[in-house]
């Protein structure tokens, strides 16, 4: 077992020649969040102490155990680090794939830290993650390996209702969140905040419905605000609204698959194409989502989707012709070896760090509008925040003024109507007696915060004479909150 205090390199690159020089076809998110951040910094008047103290990982932990597996023993590594404390708790998923790195994780809880001060979710940032792939486990061992992951961090201050609260990301979900809200149950008998330990657990033990979707959702409000604005999509060609709008999204698990629902039946986009490890399919006239969703169920795989073309390659999505990209998978996907070959006039980053900084670049000069990854996933940290807050009360959003508001409701249609003797629209009807319940609660408090972050964004846009893209808006927004909230604990002169 090894514990270790991590920092990201903390030299600025002094031009954009240098920086260029430094980016081979691909670079590490490690370095692409970096030269993002650092170009963020270039344009605004933060002391160059608080600026260093900003993009420093605070602490990074990795932790290795054995468990058993038939006669032999398989070595588990897990990670966590906490970027920065400014807020607290720390906040981020937990990752199980056999590519997660040290590195990756501190890359990635950097941008938990710049995506909650985006969106005001008032927290710090953190990520975790387990060095397996899970489909080579077993579920009893993947219990083993997730409770024993949790202990370690429990014994070390890391995992916690007011120091660090984890949540589901790629390769984890409910079930994990559960185990982990266990764990720590048994190490703390009797606490009450346990619930508010983790996020995104089943709904039973302590979850908030709309979770599950919740990151989907986001980028499904995300997209729908950019494409709001006519003036913004004249450059790119493109009528503002999403109906018909042909869609390519690069994954289909719980971040996709939501995000093309709710794109497909709410708001009439065509989904054209999904890609998934194992290949592609596509059908220029629209995917039916919710029947490739029950086929995926049933096979495992989207591949053989009656009425859909098949390709082979899943990284040739990437390249056909569309209106709106969506990489929901990994980080990396789009970089110098490959994005000359991107025809989307939109790439809405639902994953963490799809584009490379040069390739951001390159697509920026070409005039495709990028919605950065740190505002356009950020639904999910957001949900998570009021399943904290949720947990912290001890009780369900809505429960206690739900009755009272149906009965206001009520009160008013009908004054409404014996005065003027008319009866209301279906439609107005409809929307007063709506139940506040906990979903529409969720939903609507996500919306918002949707909405206004990318108003905020857009105002700094037009605010900045330097600033002329989302992804900097969005660097800039946050980087001045972190730093005030800094200022304000006095830390900095
Ligand atoms: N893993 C998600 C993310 O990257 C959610 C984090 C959370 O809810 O804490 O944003």
């Amino acid at each position: 077992m090894a514990s270790s205090q991590a920092q990201p390199p903390r030299k600025r690159a002094k031009s954009k020649k240098a920086k260029r020089s430094t980016l081979g076809p691909t670079t590490s998110l490690h370095e692409n969040v970096s030269l993002q951040f650092d170009r963020a910094a270039e344009s605004l008047r933060i002391h160059p102490g608080l600026i260093r103290q900003i993009k420093a990982c605070n602490n990074a932990y990795s932790v290795q155990f054995p468990i058993r597996r038939g006669k032999d023993y398989v070595l588990i590594e897990g990670f966590r680090a906490e970027h920065s404390h400014h807020l607290k708790p720390v906040k981020g998923g937990i990752r199980y794939s056999d590519t997660v790195s040290i590195d990756e994780v501190m890359a990635l809880a950097a941008l938990m830290t710049y995506k909650c001060a985006l969106v005001d979710v008032p927290f710090g940032g953190s990520k975790g993650g387990v060095r397996i792939n899970p489909r080579e486990f077993s579920t009893r061992e993947l219990e083993r390996i997730t409770r024993r992951y949790a202990s370690e961090l429990i014994k070390k201050d890391f995992l916690g209702p007011h120091v660090n609260v984890p949540a589901p990301d790629m390769g984890t979900g409910e079930r994990e969140m559960a185990w982990i809200v266990d764990t720590y149950d048994a190490f703390h008998p009797g606490h009450p905040d346990t619930q508010a330990a983790v996020t995104g657990k089943p709904f039973l033990h302590g979850g908030i419905l709309g979770r599950r979707e919740a990151t989907g959702r986001g980028v499904q409000f995300g997209i729908r605000e950019a494409l709001s604005h006519p003036g913004d999509l004249e450059k790119i060609g493109l009528r503002a609204g999403l109906a018909g709008k042909r869609i390519v999204i690069q994954g289909f698990g719980n971040v996709g698959y939501h995000a093309a629902k709710f794109l497909q039946q709410e708001d009439d986009a065509r989904i054209t194409t999904i890609a998934e490890f194992d290949g592609a399919i596509h059908d220029p006239d629209g995917i039916d989502v919710a029947r490739l969703h029950r086929h995926f169920q049933r096979t495992g795989s989207i591949l053989g989707f009656p009425g859909a073309k098949t390709l082979k390659d899943s990284t040739e999505a990437l390249y056909l012709d569309c209106d709106i990209l969506i990489p929901a998978a990994l980080e990396n996907q789009i970089h110098m070896g490959n994005v000359r070959r991107v025809r989307a006039r939109v790439i809405a980053e639902a994953a963490n760090g799809p584009v490379t900084a040069a390739a951001d670049e390159y697509l920026r000069q070409r005039g495709v509008m990028i919605i950065p990854d740190i505002y356009l996933n950020a639904g999910g940290v957001t949900v998570s925040y009021f399943e904290w807050s949720k947990n912290l009360t001890h009780m369900h959003y809505g429960r206690m003024s739900r009755h009272l508001e149906n009965l206001e409701a009520e009160t008013f249609i009908h004054q409404v109507e014996a005065l003027t003797g008319k009866k209301l629209d279906p439609n107005a009807r409809e929307t007063l007696l709506r139940s506040h319940d906990e979903l529409a609660l969720v939903n609507s408090g996500l919306e918002d915060t949707m909405r206004s972050a990318y108003r905020e964004i857009r105002a700094v846009l037009k605010r900045r004479r330097k600033v002329d893209d989302l992804r900097m808006a969005s660097y800039v927004l946050a980087l001045e909150r972190i730093s005030n909230s800094y200022l304000d604990l006095g830390i900095f002169p």
